[in-house]
């Protein structure tokens, strides 16, 4: 069953009521926090963004559920492995930054600073049969997921299913990227990795989301809804009918009908609460290509590889900080005599890691004109 709240505001109160009916909802808050329990909350802190950039889970819900899972008598514990290197300094920064420090520490939640990782076997997998997750995750009894619903420029949306990548420490994803670099065989990657950290409970923070170029550049866009269940294919599948993004043209989704991990139509989930829609939500896609009927051959290839968007790198706004560098997968990404990022795109793999990480918003996806022109007139 998947949850819909209406709710427009972050107030605390507000917010504070909403989680409590919707662990009612699902069967109850003793079925995930009681004394004795280990519950880890995993947000979503892409990167060091503040909450008012609608990049991050806001702070007001992490600390709605830390703050019940807690009076419950559970031990909360906060866990993240943000994008790019996984350190403490860095981690203090970004808890700090995206108001996530001061929630758990108000409710009485603590903060993960353990950078280990644990193995773990993964026997549902389709490739990823071990895999190593922060160990938090893996030990913990109750995972409850809180993702925030946004577009993302490679796996088109984000929310409860994508989150779980987070359980990848640092730059260990860079390599889940560079040796997994179709967007099916990533897609199902971040399927692996979720089903090897199941959480029991996802919540969807979709009161602000983010369009157009997320995950960390788009714009804010009010949607005003808590989404929450304990399947997140179902959950995710919900917030993509709110947004209206056709689920088949996101890559984590076509692999999940494929194994049949979720039904494809959305008629055929329990959908409880209030029905919300959200019109004014722009979803870009990334698969035109794809859809064109003669991308196959050598024609095709070639046609593929000059038509596929690509990151733009504006040297106005790059401050040289080299997070691009450190995060790029495929080690294409240099700084210039002038401290200016530069790009083979040769080797680029359209990851789009710069993008996300860049702090300075300096990286564009950008698709090229002869794209944007065979792809409207075949449309
Ligand atoms: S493009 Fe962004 S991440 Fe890369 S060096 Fe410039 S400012 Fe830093
Ligand atoms: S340049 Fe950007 S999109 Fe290309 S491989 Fe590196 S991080 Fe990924």
């Amino acid at each position: 069953m998947v949850l819909v709240q209406q709710c427009n505001t972050y107030d605390e109160e507000i917010i504070l009521k909403k989680v409590t009916e919707l662990f009612t909802a699902h069967g109850g808050i003793e079925k995930f926090a009681r004394p004795g329990v280990k519950v880890v909350i995993k947000p979503n802190i892409v990167s060091k963004k503040k909450p008012e950039e609608a990049a991050t889970t806001h702070p007001s819900l992490v600390w709605a559920v830390c703050e019940v899972c807690r009076r419950n008598g559970a031990h909360v514990v906060v866990a993240e492995s943000p994008g790019g290197m996984y350190e403490k300094a860095l981690l203090k920064g970004q808890y700090r930054v995206s108001g996530i420090e001061d929630a758990a520490k108000r409710a009485g939640a603590e903060l993960n600073y353990d950078l280990s990782v644990t193995e773990i076997d993964n026997t549902n997998a389709k490739n990823l049969k071990k895999l190593n997750v922060i160990t938090p995750l893996a030990k913990a009894d109750v995972i409850i997921n809180i993702a925030k619903l946004k577009t993302h420029g490679m796996m088109v949306y984000t929310g409860a299913v994508k989150n779980m990548f987070g359980a990848i420490a640092g730059l260990e994803k860079a390599e889940y990227h560079f040796n997994m670099s179709e967007y099916s065989d990533f897609a199902d990657c971040i399927i692996d990795i979720h089903q090897s950290v199941k959480p029991d409970l996802n919540i969807l923070d979709a009161v602000v989301g983010m369009h157009k170029d997320g995950p960390t550049a788009g714009e804010p866009i009010e949607i005003g809804a808590i989404l929450s269940g304990c399947d997140a294919y179902e959950v995710d599948m919900v917030g993509m009918d709110i947004i209206n993004c056709n689920p088949s043209r996101v890559p984590i989704f076509r692999q999940a009908f494929e194994r049949q991990l979720v039904c494809a139509d959305v008629g055929g989930i329990d959908v409880q609460g209030d029905q919300i829609k959200c019109p004014k939500f722009v979803v870009k896609y990334n698969d035109e290509m794809k859809r064109l009927h003669y991308v196959d051959g050598i024609l095709g290839k070639f046609l593929t590889k000059i038509m596929k968007p690509r990151p733009v790198f504006h040297k106005n706004k790059c401050r040289g900080c080299g997070e691009c560098v450190r995060s790029c997968p495929a080690k294409v990404i240099r700084l210039d005599e002038n401290k200016k990022a530069v790009v083979d795109l040769g080797g680029c793999i359209r990851c789009f890691c710069c993008q996300e990480l860049c702090p300075f918003i300096a990286v564009e996806i950008k698709k090229p004109l002869i794209n944007k022109i065979v792809v409207r007139k075949r449309k």
